[in-house]
């Protein structure tokens, strides 16, 4: 059989930076674990339009549709804020979300020991906090018609349309209920059904799918509000949550701040299962360029390592090394090791994004 194949699309700002942590992790596993991948590089963002002209070249978009991963690292900067909307580095990352149709948005929010002090609330409700959103992410308010900013009489008026069809929420159900089966078997969906018909049919349907596929996974329904009041107040009651494109943006932005800093938080956009039954994939860090700090080595390379331990979960069926990749971030932090964002101003010294690789491979080692 042929090596699992990765597409790196390092992109800008700290993206190459962070990225080069992560390949030196994808090589630690193919001499350590044997576990070779076949990784293949190019261009994403600012850096494929001042190459290109585009921010996502046509050969690049059809070999991520062929591989069995894609790796993203961040894009964007400002010396790109004055291009047509149709050519901002952001269109790039949003053209391979569409075309490979990733409807399902995975973002784990994880409270590492060591880092709990660092959330802004207290520590026994965030310490050990393990949960993960499920955002349907190619639907929705944002992409619903009719929209646009019209004059009616002698005012204008902004349209926006929530739009869901039925198999648009039955697939994504289906992928929160599949990923509860590898966690603790909890789902609990979130809607605004009591004022939104959209939200009817969503809790019909994720209802439906339980009945027929997955009585054996526990499932409860929350209104999106609530749930955001809950989130803040008890985390840990939850497993899995899934929830539309809309209330997906702000319940797991919130989420992702229980945890801390935004340089630890991975992310991974799911689609459907490809020919060899591995379902399309991209894989990025939640944060962006951060140009404040690009080109330093101050970034903290964490989100986009856990992000390929997200990989190895979820395209490769590796989740015993995922978790050993895991766990030697968590014993570094434990140990002390902080990049700058992770200390407050009087905390002491910060190591450098290499430093950190440094420190995760030596953890690695010590797991073997
Ligand atoms: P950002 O996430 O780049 O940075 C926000 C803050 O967090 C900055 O102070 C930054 O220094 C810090 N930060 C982010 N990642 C860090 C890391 N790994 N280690 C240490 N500190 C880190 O968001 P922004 O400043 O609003 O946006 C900068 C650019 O990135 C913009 O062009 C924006 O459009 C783009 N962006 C891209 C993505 C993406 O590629 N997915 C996401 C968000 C923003």
């Amino acid at each position: 059989m042929s090596n699992p194949s990765l597409l790196i699309l390092a992109g800008d700002g700290i993206g190459p930076e962070v990225m080069a942590e992560v390949k030196r992790v994808i090589d630690w596993y193919g001499t350590k674990r044997d576990m070779v991948f076949d990784v293949s590089e190019d261009l994403v963002g600012g850096c494929a339009y001042d190459k290109h002209g585009t921010p996502l070249h046509d050969d690049t978009m059809a070999k991520a549709q062929e591989v069995d991963a894609v790796l993203l690292g961040a894009v964007g900067g400002p010396q790109y804020d004055d291009l047509d909307f149709s050519l901002k580095p952001e269109r790039g990352l949003l053209r391979l979300r569409k075309e490979m149709d990733l409807f399902s948005n995975l973002r784990p929010a994880q409270c590492f020991d060591a880092l709990a002090d660092f959330s802004s609330l207290k520590r026994d409700v965030v310490a050990g906090l393990d949960i993960m959103i499920v955002r349907e992410l190619t639907s929705g308010v944002y992409f619903g018609e009719p929209r646009g900013i019209h004059t009616e009489g002698n005012e204008r008026v902004g349209i926006n349309t929530q739009r869901y069809t039925e198999s648009e929420i039955a697939r994504v159900a289906r992928s929160a209920f599949e990923l509860a089966r590898r966690r603790s078997n909890k789902v609990c969906s979130m809607e605004k059904a009591n004022v939104m018909e959209s939200g009817v049919l969503w809790r019909q349907v994720v209802t439906e799918v339980h009945q027929k596929e997955y009585q054996d996974v526990e499932l409860s329904h929350m209104y999106a509000d609530a749930g955001a009041m809950q989130l803040c107040r008890w985390p840990k009651q939850f497993d899995v949550i899934v929830t539309d494109n809309l209330f997906g943006d702000l319940l797991s932005d919130a989420a992702a701040m229980l945890t801390g800093s935004l340089g630890m938080l991975p992310s991974a956009s799911l689609g459907l299962p490809m020919a060899n039954g591995r379902p399309k994939a991209l894989y990025e860090p939640v944060h962006g360029s951060a140009p404040d700090i690009a080109g330093q080595g101050k970034a903290n390379p964490i989100a986009c390592i856990l992000s390929f331990a997200m990989a190895l979960r979820y395209s490769f069926d590796a989740g015993s090394e995922a978790d050993r990749l895991e766990q030697a971030v968590e014993r570094v932090l434990a140990d002390g090791a902080r990049t700058a964002d992770l200390l407050g101003p009087e905390d002491g010294t910060p190591i450098s994004t290499t430093v950190m690789g440094d420190r995760i491979l030596a953890a690695l080692d010590a797991s073997l």
